[in-house]
């Protein structure tokens, strides 16, 4: 913690921190934004319960905003990405494991304890063969469609070179998306669903089975959802961070 904390200190006295009025950070695991606290780390245990934003404030003298990274990657797409134009978009990430994060009437959605948007936990399977999940659930979407649970990259060059168990993975992954996030639509009536992570490179080969399977999945009157490929990359992060320091 000390470490970066020095390490960002060096940064900004490289470029001069004169002009610093804002801070923006996305945090990679739990935040709770109202106290600017972070809740837990899944990595390293010495952030859990660290508040970070008063930190920052203090050494910088800056207005800091502290959210956990998939709530700032949604603003990221939502603002300067491929959620442009859309108030109201759902942001999945499925990487190692999935984030998602809710765009609501333009504005980053965190319900009562900031937790909103736990899609990788929502149930997609409560059969007897339901997957186990790294939360302790069974059936969760995570352990069907995210890079763990597919097999990584590896699975995705196989898929697209013909192979019948790396596509009936990607069929699992696409089935648990559409459950979940057919769910997701019809609760919240998004106008987009921005799909990036690791998982995502997969493209059309993914993307374009999972229009198919999420439209079966809607109410008759539920228009779908734009399910498009996010457009930042790993600098959703950072882009989104930006746009929420420069929030009112
Ligand atoms: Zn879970």
């Amino acid at each position: 913690v000390a470490g970066v904390l020095a390490a960002l200190e060096e940064c900004l006295q490289e470029v001069g921190s004169a002009a610093l009025k804002r801070i923006g950070v996305g945090f990679g695991g739990p935040v709770d934004y109202a106290r600017g606290v972070i809740l837990t780390s899944h990595h390293v245990s010495q952030w859990d319960g660290y508040p970070l934003r008063q930190e920052l404030a203090a050494r910088f003298g800056a207005a800091v905003r502290l959210d956990n990274d998939a709530n700032v990657g949604a603003l990221g797409e939502a603002r300067y990405g491929a959620g442009r134009g859309h108030a109201n978009l759902v942001y999945v990430n499925a990487g190692t494991g999935i984030g998602a994060g809710l765009v609501l009437g333009g504005r980053i959605y965190r319900g009562a304890n900031g937790l909103a948007g736990e899609l990788g936990h929502v149930t997609v399977d409560d059969g007897p063969e339901a997957r186990p999940c790294a939360c302790g659930k069974r059936g969760c979407l995570e352990a069907y469609a995210s890079g763990r649970a597919i097999g990584g990259p590896e699975v995705t060059r196989r898929a697209k070179a013909g192979d019948e168990g790396a596509q009936g993975r990607l069929r699992d992954a696409v089935r648990a998306l559409a459950r979940a996030l057919g769910a997701a639509t019809n609760l919240l009536n998004p106008s987009a669903i921005v799909v990036g992570g690791g998982v995502a490179e997969a493209g059309e080969l993914l993307l374009g089975p999972l229009r198919t399977a999420l439209a079966r999945e809607l109410m008759p009157d539920m228009p779908a959802p734009a399910v498009v490929p996010a457009a930042l990359g790993y600098d959703a992060g950072v882009i989104g961070a930006l746009a929420l320091a420069s929030e009112d």
